[in-house]
């Protein structure tokens, strides 16, 4: 008796064994799912649930394990398609908008019937797939589309128009004539500053490895000023200053990329500081930074617009940018091949004031 006894000790010890295993098993598989996962009995009852489930619909596991699906979820589109699930005895889909708080969740939801050995329907299963990212990407890129097209239709329009009363007025007048091709020019100039810049940001989002070289910040920075002081007459822009350091201060870089992200926000400065006003450039090295700040005291931008400045096509006044022959892509760009150099671009403003933009960059030293 005592032997059987033994035997039958040994074999319980090695079910539970088994059982704590396959536990443990379950839990890791749950744990380690990016999909949220609850399951129900016949009943109702919440039988599993992982914490991805938990996270998304905003309560601890252990406050739903055996407790009625009613009484936990909220949501009642989850309910709905759980017990739907069990009465119709058949997988479902649904696609599954929650407003949680402050923000919006979209799902895939994907039920399927729990089937037990006897092929009866013990309960109910439902795996839910955040599509929220994926949404938003294709929100933004259907927004970038419809800019685009809005942006290239209205010079193209402009251009048309005015191309057409040409061709039916021979006899216009020479200096109307002039104007209008004046007017011509100026839109083909704002196209193809469009469509550069679109290239630009194109080439950015490839994220193509492009060659990279040693970057002497200061030459860059005076070969800009001394170019934009080439076409334009002093006394058209604002002044234009350059605090340089003694030492030089090196990075390493794409050249072109780091020209233009610097020449964008000189040219901005300048865009948007009137001509008895005054840009300024500050190059140093801090630590193992490099800080790039354009200063101007022109207009500024109000401070609710601040951390929307650098979204593509965003601008405070689209009608006056538009007219100073801006793309509302130039800072979007900057950013862009600031984030690609390991570094960042920042922003501070006074309305009416003016503006300070900082970009840091990693310092590349003698030694590397
Ligand atoms: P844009 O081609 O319109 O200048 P950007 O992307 O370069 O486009 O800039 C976006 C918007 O940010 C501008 O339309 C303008 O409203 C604002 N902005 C940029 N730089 C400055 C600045 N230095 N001072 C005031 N506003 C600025």
């Amino acid at each position: 008796l005592g032997e059987a006894l033994n035997k039958l000790a040994d074999e319980i010890q090695d079910q539970i064994s088994e059982i704590h295993l396959e536990h443990n098993r379950l839990r890791v598989i749950l744990g380690g799912m990016r999909d949220g996962l609850i399951a129900i009995d016949d009943h109702g009852k919440i039988v599993l649930i992982n914490s991805v489930m938990s996270r998304i619909l905003g309560f601890e596991i252990r406050e739903a394990r055996g407790r009625y699906l009613s009484d936990v979820v909220k949501d009642s589109e989850i309910i709905e398609l759980l017990l739907n699930t069990l009465k119709m005895q058949r997988p479902l889909e649904a696609e599954l908008d929650l407003g949680l708080g402050q923000s919006e969740k979209f799902l895939k939801a994907y039920t399927s019937p729990l089937i037990d050995y006897g092929q009866d329907v013990s309960g109910a299963l439902i795996v839910l797939h955040d599509l929220t990212q994926t949404r938003m990407l294709e929100n933004m890129r259907r927004d970038f589309v419809a800019n685009v097209s809005h942006e290239l239709k209205t010079p193209i329009t402009a251009i048309r128009g005015i191309a057409e009363t040409l061709v039916d007025d021979p006899q216009m007048e020479l200096e109307l004539r002039q104007k209008f091709m004046t007017k011509i020019t100026d839109q083909s100039h704002r196209l193809s500053n469009l469509v550069s810049d679109l290239l630009a940001l194109a080439r950015l989002d490839e994220r193509e490895k492009t060659p990279k070289t040693r970057i002497d910040l200061g030459t860059l920075i005076e070969e800009r000023i001394t170019s934009l002081s080439k076409v334009t007459a002093p006394e058209k822009m604002a002044r234009l200053l350059f605090d340089k350091p003694e030492e030089p201060v090196h990075v390493y870089g794409e050249e072109e990329e780091l020209r233009q992200a610097i020449g964008n926000l000189i040219d901005n400065g300048l865009k948007y500081t009137p001509r008895n006003g005054s840009v300024r450039a500050v190059l140093r090295s801090t630590g193992d930074q490099a800080t790039i700040r354009i200063e101007d005291n022109g207009i500024g931008i109000p401070e609710e617009y601040l951390d929307r400045i650098f979204e593509r096509f965003f601008r405070v006044d689209k009608a006056r940018s538009r007219e100073i022959g801006g793309t509302g892509l130039g800072l979007a760009i900057v950013k862009n091949i600031c984030l690609k150099h390991d570094g960042n671009v920042e922003v501070e403003s006074k309305d009416g004031k003016g503006t300070v933009f900082t970009i840091t960059l990693p310092l590349h030293t003698d030694s590397e």
